[in-house]
């Protein structure tokens, strides 16, 4: 980026600031992201999150606003829930909340009352804080039970999704509502089962797609409509747009009540620069690249996968099916945590989050697990063989347990490797 008055403002203004920007830029760069939750943006999208459409207020709906001057704004939403209508095969889209989180309240706030049970995944097997942590409002306000995962070694399936188990949770509790959709869950969510589930015990089926949307946009895993009641979404994960939330559904009175619990019920003014690249974003999901985008960020996904079973690492329910996994480093290492892995992993350059795995051992400061997902890499470029290399560098990180020289070594092999695959420009 250049630092001269007339293009950049921020150096010239306020190099205090810029600095950081700039050291940013260098970092993303020049590592490799593996954070599953993480992507980097088109710059059509980076241009109208940082465009004149942050000077307005445009409290309302299109056609409904609060101020004056909003004309420019109803276009831009329209064609953000248009487009979201399109990708996503539903009547309805809220493109206003703030973020993932946001929109989970919104829908608490609107179908829910307070003191309400709701069912969701134990939450340290995958699931979000507002699924019902004690300390988030989805926990504090409302009532969560907890359905689990298969425990059991000699079953099939083993560490994904107890659907039976989900029933009788359900079927014993009888939830207002029953969500799916995880933070670090490697494998396809049946829906429909879900939805079976939740119509035997007269509950709402709310499906939180955050860390998969572009996979559902993108028709590389199962969508949740028709089963879902309500979808609620980042956009920021797989869908690779700007950082934010979003909230579909295809029942009209449901649609009115989620209108008013975002707006007047949880937020003011809309971020419209924000919606005006949700806007951009879901013109880019809805072009065919997008779809051999999502292909090709599963095909790395497995491919990362297979090559750390190789070298005798264990996944958590034996693989993938997705953009992420979750590597239980105690095959191959009993000592080693999440938190020495993710530090020593990012002195090499290589971003990546600990996480804790089923019947983790280690507390959530430690865990045991490390989440690793397919997604930015995916977007600079990466094929199955970069990511077969990606492995190698991990592997070799940590069995070198951190040692210094190797992850110099590692650390310059990365930035050769970035220096080759630049970011969307
Ligand atoms: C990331 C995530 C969210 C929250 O998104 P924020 O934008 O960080 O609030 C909600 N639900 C799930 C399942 C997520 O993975």
């Amino acid at each position: 980026m250049s630092t001269d008055t007339a293009s950049n403002p921020i150096a010239a203004q306020d190099p205090e600031v810029w600095r950081w920007m700039e050291a940013e830029q260098q970092r993303q760069a020049s590592t490799l992201e593996l954070i599953a939750s993480e992507n980097h943006v088109s710059p059509a999208v980076m241009q109208a999150v940082g465009s004149n459409l942050t000077n307005k207020y445009a409290e309302g709906y299109p056609g409904r606003r609060y101020y004056g001057g909003c004309e420019n704004y109803d276009h831009v939403e329209d064609i953000a829930r248009d487009r979201a209508k399109e990708l996503f095969g539903c009547q309805f889209a809220n493109v206003q909340p703030h973020s993932g989180a946001s929109a989970n309240a919104a829908v608490f706030f609107a179908l829910l009352q307070p003191g309400d049970t709701f069912a969701s995944l134990v939450l340290s097997d995958g699931g979000h804080l507002s699924h019902g942590m004690k300390i988030n409002f989805s926990g504090k306000y409302f009532h969560p039970v907890h359905y689990p995962l298969k425990y059991d070694r000699s079953q099939d399936g083993y560490e994904q999704i107890d659907y039976d188990a989900m029933r009788a949770v359900c079927l014993e509790a009888k939830p207002k509502m029953i969500l799916c959709g995880y933070s670090a869950y490697p494998r396809v969510i049946d829906f429909a089962k879900f939805r079976a589930v939740a119509d035997e015990c007269g509950a709402l089926l709310m499906a939180d797609i955050a860390h998969i949307a572009g996979l559902v946009a993108g028709g590389v895993h199962p969508s949740p409509f028709p089963h879902a009641h309500i979808v609620t979404t980042t956009t920021h994960k797989t869908l690779r747009g700007p950082r934010g939330g979003m909230i579909m559904c295809n029942d009209e009175e449901i649609a009115k009540k989620i209108d008013k619990a975002v707006f007047p019920g949880l937020q003011g003014g809309p971020l419209m620069h924000v919606i005006a690249g949700k806007a951009v974003c879901y013109g880019e999901a809805l072009k065919p690249e997008f779809k051999q985008y999502a292909r090709q960020i599963v095909d790395n996904a497995k491919a990362l996968a297979a090559a750390l079973v190789g070298r005798n690492y264990r996944l958590v329910s034996g693989g993938t099916d997705n953009h992420l996994m979750l590597v239980d480093l105690q095959q191959k290492d009993a000592e080693l945590t999440g938190a020495d892995a993710e530090s020593w992993l990012e002195s090499a350059g290589i971003i990546t989050n600990k996480n804790g795995i089923p019947k983790d051992p280690r507390p959530p400061v430690q865990t045991s697990g490390l989440r690793l997902g397919a997604a930015a890499l995916t977007t600079r470029g990466f094929k199955q063989s970069q990511m077969v290399q990606v492995a190698d560098f991990i592997d070799r990180v940590l069995s070198a347990k951190g040692d210094e020289k190797v992850c110099a070594t590692v650390r310059g092999e990365v930035a050769d490797l970035c220096a080759q695959f630049p970011l969307p420009h």
